[in-house]
């Protein structure tokens, strides 16, 4: 109940400042990348790793469930259009990084 107003919006990896924006984020399956994208996320502005709080969280957890029928090797889903239309993709990776702008680094 202590108001401690904007002090957590520090990175806990690098201590760089946080903002607000939409991440997309990957998640592994056992022979799936899911990612799920326009994730309401905190941002640290210098190494760019994306923070979700309890509440987007959970809804991750939900869509991911739900995604766990797909059998592909890439599930891209939006966070706030869940599964109306799964993009599927086997083996077009730069296809997909054309429609996601703001996709993170992933090998
Ligand atoms: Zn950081």
């Amino acid at each position: 109940m202590t108001g401690k107003h904007g002090s957590n919006d520090r990175c806990p990896l690098c201590g760089g400042r946080l903002s607000s924006g939409m991440a997309t984020m990957p998640f592994l399956f056992t022979d799936t990348v899911v990612l799920i994208r326009n994730v309401p996320a905190k941002i640290c502005r210098s190494c760019h790793e994306p923070y979700v709080v309890g509440k987007v969280t959970d809804r991750i957890t939900d869509l991911l469930n739900q995604l766990r029928p797909f059998r592909a090797e890439v599930l891209i889903v939006s966070y706030e259009e869940p599964l109306r239309a799964p993009a599927l993709s086997v083996g077009g990776k730069e296809a997909i990084l054309d429609t996601a702008p703001r996709f993170l680094k992933v090998p």
